[in-house]
């Protein structure tokens, strides 16, 4: 004898065939950018716009604080930024700095009698527009304190 599948058993073959298959859709922030979905889903966008919404934070005067710290500035040549990364601040600079610890690109240092030195973060050399290799000079000269 042939075997043969009943009508009801090829039914219910044909439903467990339909089960969707899993989605790879590709993962997109509201930017328009492809970011990888586990930081979508921790963090809803993309890392440029995290970046961006930090720096939005800032004013403008606060970044010639951040070039100042890291000698970013035109008095010096584009290849010597991050020759340092330290400021001794001010009361006049010290809301620019709290603007700028809070965005995670300046962390606070030790004091100087009633004054205190702050120095950039990684992030705060990728602001003040150091290239990879000033930004890591920069960063290793806080080990030295
Ligand atoms: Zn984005």
């Amino acid at each position: 004898m042939i075997y043969d599948l009943s009508r009801e058993e090829r039914r219910h073959r044909a439903i467990a065939n339909e089960k969707p298959a899993p989605v790879l859709r590709p993962q997109r922030c509201a930017c328009g950018k492809a970011a990888p979905a586990k930081q979508l889903v921790q963090h809803q966008h993309c890392v440029a716009c995290l970046f961006a919404a930090r720096v939005a934070t800032l004013q403008d005067d606060d970044l010639d604080v951040l070039h100042h710290m890291l000698g970013a500035t035109g008095h010096h040549p584009q290849s010597r930024w991050g020759f340092r990364n330290e400021y001794l601040a001010n009361r006049r600079d010290l809301l620019a700095l709290e603007r700028l610890v809070a965005g995670g690109f300046v962390r606070a240092g030790t004091m100087l009698l009633d004054l205190r030195y702050f120095h950039a973060t990684r992030d705060g050399c990728k602001l003040a527009g150091l290239s990879a290799v000033a930004a890591r000079h920069a960063l290793e000269l806080l080990h030295e304190h």
